[in-house]
């Protein structure tokens, strides 16, 4: 579609839930702004037995993309006609792209994440130790990119033993062990943590052994927010040497999905200074 076009903008939104304090909407705005694309980018707030039918309706009535947020994104893979490796890999959808009626499922947020620290923060990943607490839909999406930079082991805790364990058999490589958050007591600090679950966020202290904290860790929070995240004041607490929260995946994440459906990747660089970090 070029510029000109007096047709009606491609329509692109999320659907997850909650959604209604998603940044989506204006992060995708100001891609489509900076690259001159003409698409809306709405909100679809759908529980999980409307998740079919609100994917299905908005491809029906001419869509031609989705995000896939909480808590759908594991059932999104399972619907989508096609996925690409990263999503196979994940078992997890983000990105929809509705062509001819054919879902073709995508999972942005490894390489969004892996972008953010390497790139953004400048941390290595190469030959560290990580662990990775959580097991849900978003520890799925970066496991698979974390052990492609060959950290020294990786470790995946969760409070569901079972999903941790779930995790370990599909990667099946070398150094990656699943835990319970208790038998991370027993592990020296790492260099890095990454919070991959929602803990904390109803004013509990997150349940992880402030052990696995020291000056040389670089703490990162999935989770994003407009004041330090129950992790990050956690993490500092404990003397972490960083923390930080997961704005710069979500642009990246973001960035990657509008590339995958606009053939054009937008300059992250401007929006991330622009919001809290
Ligand atoms: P899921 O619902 O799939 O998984 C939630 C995870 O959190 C599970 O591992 C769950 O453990 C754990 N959990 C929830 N509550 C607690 C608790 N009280 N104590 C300990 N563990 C708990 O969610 P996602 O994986 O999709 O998302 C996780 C977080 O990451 C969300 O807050 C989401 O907003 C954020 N996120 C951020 C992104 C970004 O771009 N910055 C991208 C994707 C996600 P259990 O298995 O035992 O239930």
């Amino acid at each position: 579609m070029t510029n000109n076009d007096q047709s009606a903008p491609d329509r692109y939104g999320l659907v997850g839930h909650p959604v209604a304090h998603s940044r989506s909407p204006l992060i995708h705005s100001m891609f489509a702004r900076q690259t001159r694309q003409r698409l809306t980018y709405e909100l679809f707030d759908a529980e999980p037995a409307a998740f079919e039918t609100t994917v299905r309706g908005f491809g029906a009535a001419g869509g031609k993309g989705l995000n896939v947020t909480v808590p759908h994104k594991e059932v999104a893979f399972a619907l989508c006609d096609e996925a690409s490796a990263a999503a196979s890999a994940a078992r997890a959808v983000n990105t929809i792209s509705i062509v001819a009626g054919r879902l073709h499922g995508d999972n942005t947020d490894g390489v969004g994440f892996i972008r953010d620290v390497k790139v953004n923060q400048r941390q290595t990943l190469a030959g560290v130790r990580i662990a990775v607490l959580g097991a849900g839909g978003a520890a799925r999406g970066i496991v698979g990119p974390l052990l492609a930079e060959q950290p020294a082991e990786l470790t995946i805790a969760n409070r569901t033993k079972e999903r941790a364990d779930q995790l370990v058999e599909q990667f099946a490589a070398a150094g990656l062990v699943a835990r319970t958050f208790a038998e991370l007591g027993d592990l020296p600090p790492m260099d890095v943590l990454v919070n991959a679950t929602s803990a904390g966020l109803r004013g509990e202290t997150p349940p992880f052994p402030a052990s696995l904290v020291g000056p040389q860790s670089f703490c990162y929070d999935l989770v994003y927010g407009t004041s330090a995240t129950p992790f990050v004041v956690w993490a500092r607490s404990h003397g972490a040497g960083r923390a930080v929260q997961g704005w710069g995946m979500l642009v990246e994440q973001a960035a990657e999905s509008f590339a995958i459906w606009r053939g054009i990747r937008p300059d992250t660089r401007t929006l991330l200074k622009q919001l809290a970090r």
